[in-house]
């Protein structure tokens, strides 16, 4: 089984509960106090829990085990302060609570112990975020990012058992009528990219310890997003994209590697989160009959896994090249790329340098060059998986 959708389940499992239908809460409601609005959840026990906020429109999502229900009818229909309503959703991955909200609010969420005969309380105070409200139209407030109020902390997952080869996916930038950039010399970036690609390709296999598939071998052309299913349904391991930059200065030379950043991280989740085959966004984990609110939680728990990955191993490959070929300064950026969306699957692109710049078209073009990336990638896919990920 592919060792991702093994660390989400396993986060799901610690998220929600191994032992289902242990806890078993007996009330939930609504209080006052001021300007906060509590809402309460009386539990048998403590739990693992997460809250989020979400807009447009307003919500509070809190994220519990699967557990025993035992509310009055009706209850969550009426509103107190700045909570409109909560909707309690059972469904095989634990119980969502949703709580519609009539502005954007500030969440402080914590347990309270037993105390006088009474079990545990899982305790949700909601302040009106003044500045939110402040900001003043609708769009203003829609466009803002959801923030995380508060977050539990999973216990780490245990290591992944022995498995075979790890499979990488390279990715060469371009193809077929989409040349790329254009170097000093006249040379593209898709034949550039697909050389270094081949390259890499020959000494990961070399190793011995790689799978590797090529989204292009020849030259042809690919839409972006067939690049990313091509790697998500192989279950890669890691995902490489390679290109080459230009710029208008000649001077400006050096690689870098991006990862997604967070914005484009968050767009993602919600646009994933808003389409309709929600089956196929995280691999393993079946995400149907799940509420809105808890998908898109759920990929952002997913894609935040991934951005780690990413970013560790883009850490340890900027390493890598630096010792071999010219970088630029700042070595490892953030961006949001197409190609590095996938919410379950750590991605990199890598420019491998300024096509734009004589030295650098040289170093790429030439084999002792394009040797030096496959090298580099090679040092950092083995010190990226020595270190025990997945
Ligand atoms: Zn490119």
């Amino acid at each position: 089984m592919r060792s991702w959708a093994f660390r989400i389940i396993v986060l799901l499992a610690c998220l929600f509960g191994l032992e289902a239908g242990a806890v078993s809460a007996s009330g939930a409601r609504l209080g006052e106090n001021g300007s906060v609005t509590r809402f309460v959840v009386d539990l048998s026990e403590p739990v693992a829990f997460q809250v989020k906020t979400l807009g447009d429109p307003d919500r509070a999502v809190l994220l519990l085990p699967e557990m025993r229900w035992s509310l009055s009818p009706g209850v969550g229909q009426d509103g107190l302060g700045i909570v409109k309503g909560f909707r309690v959703h059972v469904t095989e991955l634990g119980s969502s609570v949703v709580l519609d909200l009539l502005a954007p609010a500030s969440v402080d969420a914590f347990l309270l112990p037993p105390q006088d005969g009474a079990g545990s309380r899982l305790v949700l105070d909601l302040t009106p975020m003044a500045s939110a409200a402040e900001s003043g139209t609708a769009i203003a407030s829609a466009q803002a990012a959801p923030a995380v109020a508060a977050v539990m902390v999973l216990p780490p997952p245990p290591m992944a058992k022995p498995r075979g080869k790890r499979l990488i996916v390279l990715d060469p930038g371009h193809g077929g009528v989409d040349p790329g950039a254009i170097g000093a010399s006249g040379i593209y970036e898709k034949e550039i990219t697909l050389a270094v690609a081949l390259e890499m390709r020959r000494k990961l296999q070399a190793t011995g310890r790689y799978s590797v598939l090529m989204t292009r071998s020849t030259d042809v052309f690919l839409p972006l997003d067939e690049r990313v299913r091509v790697a998500r349904e192989a279950e890669a391991d890691l995902f490489v994209s390679i290109h080459a930059d230009s710029l208008g200065s000649k001077n400006h030379r050096g690689g870098t590697v991006y990862t997604l950043s967070q914005t484009a991280s968050d767009k993602e989740a919600e646009a994933l989160a808003a389409r309709e085959n929600k089956a196929d966004i995280i691999a393993g984990v079946n995400l149907l009959n799940q509420p809105k609110e808890v998908l898109s939680i759920l990929i952002d728990l997913a894609q935040r896994e991934s951005m780690n990955l990413s970013a560790q191993f883009a850490q340890i490959l900027t390493v890598e090249l630096r010792n071999r070929v010219a970088m630029n300064r700042n070595s490892h950026r953030f961006a949001g790329f197409r190609v590095l969306t996938a919410p379950d699957m750590p991605s990199v692109l890598v420019e491998l340098g300024y096509l734009s710049n004589e030295k650098d078209e040289a170093v790429v073009r030439s084999r002792a060059g394009q040797a030096k990336f496959a090298d580099a990638l090679v040092d950092a896919v083995d010190r990226y998986f020595a270190a025990g990920r997945r």
